[in-house]
């Protein structure tokens, strides 16, 4: 308190004084006379010297708090810009601990850095643990995918050998079957294609989780049209067919190519499995307008997938895409096609390339799934692909 009232009063002291020299100088100015009249003796002299001394300490004084003030703003400017060695710089000389406001200043400052390293210093102590437990959570992911990769694989061999034997003796290759018998047959077949479809699924989505896409530029109607090839057989036995319309030969993707025909093949194989017989599917592709900001900027196709199907019903069209998620009011879920992973899969293969897939659809009329997807910018490549 002391301090303070002392350093308050050599201020108010000091900047009275600084004002006496200029008051003179008017006064010397306006009233010459009283100047002329002036005489010079010891008590005169003796109060012109402690006057010049007093205004030499309180410019002494102010110089010395502005020199201070000026460095504390230095070190709050360097402390805002993140620079915590700041800490070590300011020094608390005696000068400084006559003004308790500047002094105050300058332990507030370094106490914020005090705290600030305390937290910068637990902050980073705490990423370390999270970076360790990620790296444990990642060591313990990959083996949960070796695990179901290797399981799947042993599985899927003996179930194709289970459903070859029973396609062999639905056949009448092994001798003839009772008609009670082919039905436990047909039965058996239906679940082991199930299995194997569930298994395929499983670990396809684990692959999704662990591997990298190798992209290239992907010419899109031959992509469209050699999976259409692979669901042939099938549309066939249903009476169904694909029209490809509207996607010109030099439309180029940039993606995985195994990954492209994957998203095409899950989409046809809805689109069959959800149709009546001699139900029809339509493929269009159209430029999309939008296009990504910044650097990267990428343009899209939008490719629409329509059938004349079953449809979904609204409340159902927000959770399809969600992992083993079936439609069970529908019939045709319950088949053995159906495993609730194949619009998941899709989902996050058009995602990993920076695409978008939305739906639209009527229960009773139809579903239209519209897949957005990258298009290559590298035109080299690009005539290589489109050839
Ligand atoms: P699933 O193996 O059951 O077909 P999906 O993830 O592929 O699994 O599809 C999830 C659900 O979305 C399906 O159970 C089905 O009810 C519905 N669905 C998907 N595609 C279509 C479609 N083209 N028409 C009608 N319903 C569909």
């Amino acid at each position: 308190m002391q301090n303070k009232k002392k350093t308050q009063s050599a201020l108010i002291l000091s900047l009275c004084l600084t004002t006496i020299i200029p008051i003179l100088v008017v006064i010397y100015l306006i009233k010459p006379k009283i100047i002329y009249e002036f005489e010079f003796n010891p008590a005169t002299f003796l109060i012109i010297s402690i006057t010049a001394f007093i205004v030499f300490m309180g410019m002494f004084m102010l110089l010395k708090i502005s020199n201070s003030l000026s460095v504390l703003s230095k070190n709050a400017t360097r402390l805002a810009q993140g620079d915590l060695a700041v800490n070590n710089s300011i020094v608390i000389t005696p000068t400084l601990k006559q003004s308790t406001e500047v002094s105050g200043l300058a332990e507030s400052l370094n106490l914020i850095t005090e705290q600030l390293i305390f937290n910068v210093d637990e902050l980073e102590s705490k990423a370390i643990l999270l970076e360790r437990s990620n790296d444990v959570l990642e060591k313990l992911n990959q083996r949960k995918n070796e695990f179901v990769s290797m399981v799947t694989h042993e599985l899927r061999a003996p179930l194709i050998n289970i459903k070859q034997c029973v396609v062999m003796l639905l056949e009448g290759k092994i001798g003839q079957l009772s008609s009670d018998q082919k039905q436990s047959m047909l039965m058996i077949k239906s679940n082991s294609e199930r299995l194997i479809r569930l298994i395929a699924d499983i670990l396809d989505v684990t692959k999704l989780d662990s591997t990298q896409l190798q992209v290239v530029p992907v010419n899109l109607k031959k992509a469209v049209e050699e999976s259409a090839e692979a669901v042939r057989h099938w549309c066939e036995s249903k009476g169904i067919t694909i029209n490809i319309r509207n996607i010109p030969k030099t439309t180029v993707i940039y993606g995985d190519i195994d990954r492209i025909h994957q998203i095409f093949i899950n989409l046809f194989s809805n689109a069959i499995k959800y149709s009546h017989p001699r139900g029809v599917i339509t493929i269009n592709s159209n430029f999309n307008k939008e296009q990504t900001k910044g650097p990267m900027q990428r343009q899209f196709v939008d490719i629409e997938i329509k059938d004349n199907g079953i449809g979904i019903a609204p409340e159902d069209l927000g959770k399809i895409f969600e992992r083993f998620v079936k439609v069970e009011h529908s019939a045709y879920t319950r088949t053995s096609e159906s495993t609730g992973l194949g619009l998941a899969i899709v989902k996050e293969i058009v995602e990993m390339h920076g695409g978008k897939i939305n739906v639209e659809s009527k229960l009773g009329k139809g579903s239209m799934f519209t897949l957005s997807l990258p298009l290559s910018m590298r035109k080299d490549q690009d005539s290589q692909a489109a050839a």
